[in-house]
């Protein structure tokens, strides 16, 4: 399955995804495409495939993403060819934003999609500006574009606020537990359940 997890720049998308794939196994991250530049943390395959906008245009025209934004001011995008080498081999989380999500959801018929909120505006200021990552000037567009963002959370399927860091990520994780079990996701499995029945004499 593949998970949509959206929500405003410094709501902790990265701080929640993060923890998630240390606790769950059988999640991989897709990791995206972006022309933004890179930050002292970050490694280039890992949390990002920092590429030049050249290149960034390259793929576009050759129809490699399966979606791509300008955020920020920035381009970003999700390749066809994460989707399919990683989604192959189990679910799949991919962090965009609420335009790329939109995309998903015109193009994939199977997908679950997962906005995280803040618990307030003062908090994601703060948080954003606690980060250390960006410029006052920067900060203040990831806040105009949250103000955009949260208007259309509507469209998405669950919601998650991420107050407290534990119970939104129990929130996250149960969101992708109970998908697990639906009876459709687990065929194989019952499968191998009822074989032992009918066996059994
Ligand atoms: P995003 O990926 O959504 O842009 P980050 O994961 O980078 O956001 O989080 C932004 C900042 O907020 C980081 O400094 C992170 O440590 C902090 N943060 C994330 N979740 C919480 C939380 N539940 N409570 C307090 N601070 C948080
Ligand atoms: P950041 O620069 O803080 O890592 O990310 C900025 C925003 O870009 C976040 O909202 C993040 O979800 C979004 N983003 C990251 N990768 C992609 C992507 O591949 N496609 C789209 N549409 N948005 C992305």
């Amino acid at each position: 399955m593949i998970y949509v997890v959206s929500g405003p720049s410094g709501c902790g998308k990265s701080t929640l995804i993060k923890n998630l794939l240390s606790r769950l196994p059988g999640l991989q991250f897709s990791v995206s495409h972006t022309t933004r530049p890179r930050r002292p943390n970050e490694i280039n395959g890992r949390d990002y495939y920092f590429v030049s906008r050249e290149k960034f245009q390259e793929m576009k025209e050759a129809g490699a993403f399966l979606e791509w934004a300008v955020v920020h001011n920035e381009f970003y995008g999700t390749s066809w060819d994460e989707i399919k080498q990683k989604g192959n081999r189990g679910d799949l989380v991919l962090d965009i934003d609420v335009q790329g999500a939109k995309q998903v959801k015109k193009k994939l018929e199977k997908a679950v999609f997962v906005f995280v909120v803040p618990p307030s505006y003062p908090e994601l200021e703060k948080r954003l500006r606690q980060r250390k990552t960006d410029s006052p000037e920067a900060i203040a567009l990831r806040l105009k574009n949250a103000r955009r963002e949260i208007m259309e959370a509507e469209i998405f399927d669950y919601l998650v606020i991420n107050g407290e860091l534990e119970k939104a990520l129990d929130e996250l994780k149960s969101i992708i537990l109970s998908h697990r079990c639906l009876f459709k996701e687990r065929q194989k499995e019952f499968k191998e359940v009822l074989r032992s029945f009918k066996s059994w004499p």
